[in-house]
C-alpha cells in the first residue's frame, strides 16, 4: 500500500516515518532527504535543488516528479512505499495519482499531520538533523542521548541550513501558498485521516497507527 504523510514542515513526517515503514514493512521515500543526499555526493541535481531549498522555495515539479516516479519503480517499493514531503503542489498530486493508476497501484491512506502554525517556527528551528542516516532530533523535545551524535548511526547532528529562522518562515509561506491546496485536492478522493500533530511524539504515532489500522 502507497502511503502519504501530509502536513506542513515541521509538523513531525520524517520523525513519524520510522514507525510507519517498520508497520507497513514499506520504505521511506523522503525528497528533502533524496535532494540532501544529491548535495552530500555534490551532483548536478543535488546543486540545483540546493539553490531552490536555500531560499525556502519549491524545487521544480518536473525535476521533482521525474526522481519520485523513478524511485517508486525500484523494486522495493513494488509493494508501496510512504511519501514524505510529496506531493507538495497540485501538479505533483496529478501525476502521482496518474503513475500510480497506470502502475496498478494507488494511494491507500493520507495521514494529515495538523499541527498550529505558532509551533512550526519552534520546532524547525530547533531541529537539528544526522548528517549520516537524516534521523531529526529537537534540541528541548527530542535531544540525541549525546549531544551532536545520533542515537541510530552515531553520525553528526547538525541544524541544517534551511532550519535558521528566517528560511523557515520563507518555507511557511510557501507551504501556505503551493501545497496547503494539495489537501483540498486530496479530500474528496476519501482517504484523507486528519492527526492532531501537536500531542507528543508517541501520542502521535498511537493515532497514525491506529488510522492505518495497525
Ligand atoms: P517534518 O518532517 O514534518 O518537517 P520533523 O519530523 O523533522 O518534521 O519534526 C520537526 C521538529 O519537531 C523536529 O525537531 C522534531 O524532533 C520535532 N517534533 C516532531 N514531532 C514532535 C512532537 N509531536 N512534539 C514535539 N516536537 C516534535
Ligand atoms: P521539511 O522536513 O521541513 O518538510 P523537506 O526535507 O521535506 O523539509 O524539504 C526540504 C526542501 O526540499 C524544501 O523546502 C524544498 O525546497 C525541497 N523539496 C522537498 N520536497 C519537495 C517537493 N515535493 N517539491 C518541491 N520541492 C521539494
Ligand atoms: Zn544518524
Amino acid at each position: 500500500m502507497d502511503v502519504i504523510l501530509f502536513g506542513p514542515p515541521g509538523a513531525g513526517k520524517g520523525t513519524q516515518a520510522a514507525a510507519v515503514c517498520e508497520a507497513l514493512s514499506i520504505p521511506h521515500v523522503s525528497t528533502g532527504d533524496i535532494f540532501r543526499r544529491h548535495l552530500k555526493e555534490g551532483t548536478p541535481l543535488g546543486l540545483l535543488a540546493k539553490s531552490f531549498m536555500d531560499k525556502g522555495e519549491l524545487v521544480p515539479d518536473s525535476v521533482v516528479c521525474d526522481i519520485v516516479a523513478s524511485r517508486l519503480a525500484e523494486a522495493d517499493c513494488q509493494g508501496g512505499a510512504l511519501l514524505d514531503g510529496f506531493p507538495r503542489t497540485v501538479a505533483q498530486a496529478e501525476m502521482l495519482y496518474s503513475w500510480l493508476d497506470g502502475q496498478g497501484r494507488e494511494i491507500g491512506t493520507v495521514i494529515n499531520l495538523q499541527v498550529e502554525g505558532s509551533m512550526l517556527v519552534p520546532r524547525l528551528s530547533g531541529r537539528r538533523t544526522c548528517l549520516g542516516c537524516g534521523a531529526t532530533f529537537h534540541v528541548s523535545h527530542n535531544p540525541p542521548k549525546k549531544l551532536g551524535v545520533c542515537d541510530r548511526c552515531s553520525g553528526d547532528v547538525v541544524q541544517r541550513n534551511d532550519d535558521l529562522e528566517e528560511t523557515v518562515r520563507l518555507r511557511l509561506y510557501t507551504y501556505e501558498r503551493e501545497t496547503a491546496p494539495v489537501l483540498a485536492w486530496l479530500k474528496p478522493k476519501g482517504t484523507v485521516y486528519t492527526i492532531d500533530g501537536s500531542k507528543s511524539i508517541a501520542q502521535v504515532q498511537l493515532a497514525i497507527l491506529g488510522a492505518l489500522g495497525i
